[in-house]
């Protein structure tokens, strides 16, 4: 606290991104980040990049990424915006889209920086329950029943429970809400989720946006887009250049090229991924384990008997970190991001010796 600090900075309850620490030989289930390396020709193509060229400023546009992106989902160049991670292609999205004069709606458990970025940009908000099972539940965000929303947000997979909604009711509730935008956050959505893009080109009001910090691997890399009518990329693209015109370095921008363009290593990545994450499931069962329905790279358990705090902390003195949400409704709740068989085999052995 400062005199120095502005009146919004006071206001401002920030976003807390799962940790980072530095422990060695530490499993590390905390974050969603994959468990395999990013493709070989991303790493190649960024390290060709790495020369005397970085002097001069990237693309402010980015477009070589915006057409490969173009052609991998099948649409134009102008349906594509970039930005740094998907965090910040959300944020220009809240501030370009969803800050109304009528509250923009988000499930009660959800992504946490959606509230945060509402905090930042003065965006009136209701949250919308989960149902008894965690599930979102269409017909809360259908406006005859509801009224109408001036923006809705939620992660397709949900974060942190993991479940989806099949691509036929994210459509109800695009085709029931036309007199706003509708967010589908598919940070998860390429681990056996229904992708919403295919949509796109029938509702102008359906903005949809993707990271490659997951499927892509490329977390540290920072690139995330969105894809929706071109009246809604000039939007984000006008908040964008009137907060910093090159959000992607050069670096970026050939490594997410190549990460797109090499279809083999992602798909054989992701398979893998699901593969693990079916049986780190059958597994989590087998030690009394209640596990949600998973279509993400990562899973949300609870067990009956033992608290899920306390396990958390039994699993970090074992070198072993997972994520802990102390919120109500999913307290006793742990998310398992899916690592490699490995490391979800050494994740089961910790617990089985816990749960004794
Ligand atoms: N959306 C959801 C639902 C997430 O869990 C995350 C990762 N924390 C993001 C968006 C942002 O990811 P990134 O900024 O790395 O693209």
């Amino acid at each position: 606290m400062s005199q120095y600090w502005s009146a919004v900075v006071h206001g401002l309850t920030p976003y807390v991104p799962g940790e980072q620490p530095k422990i060695a030989n530490l499993i590390k289930l905390n974050t969603n980040e994959h468990p395999y390396g990013p493709s070989p020709r991303a790493i190649e193509a960024i390290r060709a990049e790495a020369s005397d060229t970085l002097r001069l400023y990237p693309d402010p546009t980015a477009e070589r990424l915006k057409l490969a992106l173009a052609a991998r989902y099948g649409v134009t160049a102008k349906q594509v915006f970039v930005g740094n991670g998907s965090d910040e292609v959300l944020a220009h999205a809240f501030m370009a889209l969803l800050k109304h004069d009528r509250p923009l709606r988000f499930p009660d458990i959800s992504y946490s920086f959606y509230p945060v970025y509402c905090g930042l940009y003065g965006i009136d908000f209701e949250t919308v329950a989960l149902d008894e099972n965690l599930a979102i539940r269409t017909e809360d965000y259908l406006p005859e029943d509801n009224g109408a929303a001036g923006g809705i947000i939620f992660p397709n997979p949900n974060a942190p429970t993991g479940r989806a909604l099949p691509l036929a009711e994210i459509e109800r509730i695009v085709a029931a809400n036309p007199q706003c935008v509708v967010v589908i956050d598919e940070a998860y959505v390429d681990f056996g989720g229904e992708s919403a893009i295919p949509l796109v080109a029938r509702y102008p009001n359906l903005l949809v946006v993707q990271t490659f910090s997951k499927s892509r691997s490329l977390a540290g890399l920072r690139v995330g887009f969105a894809i929706g009518h071109p009246d809604l990329i000039e939007a984000l693209d006008r908040v964008k250049d009137s907060f910093n015109s090159y959000p992607l370095d050069r670096l970026a921008i050939v490594g997410a090229v190549a990460a797109i363009e090499d279809e083999e290593y992602f798909e054989r990545t992701r398979h893998a991924v699901m593969a693990t994450r079916e049986q780190l499931v059958a597994d989590l069962a087998s030690v009394g384990f209640e596990v949600l329905p998973s279509t993400a790279n990562f899973v949300f358990a609870t067990h009956p008997t033992r608290d899920a705090a306390e396990l958390a902390a039994e699993l970090r003195k074992r070198a072993i970190i997972v994520r802990h949400f102390r919120q109500p409704r999913i307290e006793q709740f742990l998310r398992i991001t899916v690592g490699t068989d490995d490391q979800c085999k050494a994740l089961i052995g910790a617990l089985r010796e816990i749960l004794g």
